[in-house]
């Protein structure tokens, strides 16, 4: 029971293959209070079918990261019902659909600083909201991807946008380390989610990784759940402001 009476706010559950609810199931699991972060009425009737399945029933927050408003309410709500956190998870991401196909050089204005507001600033805003309640130090953890250091067909915007959550993830835990929060990202090998349906291609992206990858097979999700929940817990004490793979060892192979 890794989190026994510990809070956890995990922010982009969308449905059951969310990334985001196999990581609240992990910590479900070690015994952490939940409150689950959901965009809107869609994704809360997709939350309502999930949550039987948990031990602990969750604290529900709608929380729409483009609107600061909806962001202080989800904390004003969260301060008020947990008091307060031990844990953060960010598995935030946005992209319009013809800037994750094609040409970055290409991308638009508009679609750039939508990418980068919802998938890298709202680190900022998680954050920023958490650190009050975050009185006894914690863990915040990023969903990341490889996109960020290479240029993968396709992922486009979304690269440069992880390019900034990560360098975002290293600002923040230089900054919440002396209250003894940590801040560190999670890059996952490719999964089949809702975020992944808007890459083009994401098949044979998918298909590529697993013959390429040094396990050689797909990432799983409950890895990638069972890591997170590792860097929440006090097991990780120590790290912060680092990116950890989770991609059977995709990275580290040569062509
Ligand atoms: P998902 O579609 O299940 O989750 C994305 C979430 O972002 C959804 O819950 C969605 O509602 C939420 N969201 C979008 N706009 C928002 C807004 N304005 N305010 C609040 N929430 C908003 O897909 P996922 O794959 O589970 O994605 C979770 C994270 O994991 C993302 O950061 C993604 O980039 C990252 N990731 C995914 C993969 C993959 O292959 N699926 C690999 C590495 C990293």
């Amino acid at each position: 029971m890794l989190m026994q009476d510990k809070l956890a706010y995990v922010a982009g559950v969308a449905n059951h293959r969310s990334i985001a609810w196999a990581i609240a199931k992990a910590l479900d699991r070690e015994g952490c209070r939940l409150a689950l972060g959901y965009l809107g009425e869609r994704e809360k009737q997709e939350i309502d079918k999930l949550v039987g399945e948990l031990k602990q029933a969750p604290l529900l927050v709608s929380c729409d990261v483009t609107r600061d408003e909806s962001v202080g309410e989800a904390f004003a709500l969260l301060g008020r019902e947990c008091g307060r956190l031990d844990a953060v998870v960010h598995a935030i991401a946005f992209a319009r659909r013809e800037d994750l196909d094609g040409r970055y050089t290409d991308t638009s204005r508009e679609g750039y600083h939508l990418a980068l507001d919802v998938s890298a600033f709202s680190l900022n805003c998680l954050a920023r909201g958490a650190e009050p309640l975050m009185t006894e130090g914690g863990g915040i953890v990023a969903l990341t991807y490889l996109g960020s250091e290479r240029a993968i067909a396709n992922y486009n915007v979304m690269g440069v946008a992880k390019a900034a959550l990560e360098a975002g993830i290293r600002y923040l835990a230089g900054e919440l380390g002396p209250k003894g929060i940590r801040v560190n990202g999670l890059s996952a090998g490719p999964l089949r989610t809702l975020a992944a349906r808007g890459i083009k291609d994401f098949s044979a992206m998918h298909r590529m990784h697993a013959e390429r990858a040094a396990l050689k097979r797909n990432t799983e999700i409950e890895e990638v759940a069972d890591t997170a929940l590792f860097l929440c817990s006090h097991l990780s004490r120590g790290i912060t402001g680092e990116v950890i793979y989770v991609d059977g060892g995709f990275r580290i192979m040569g062509g």
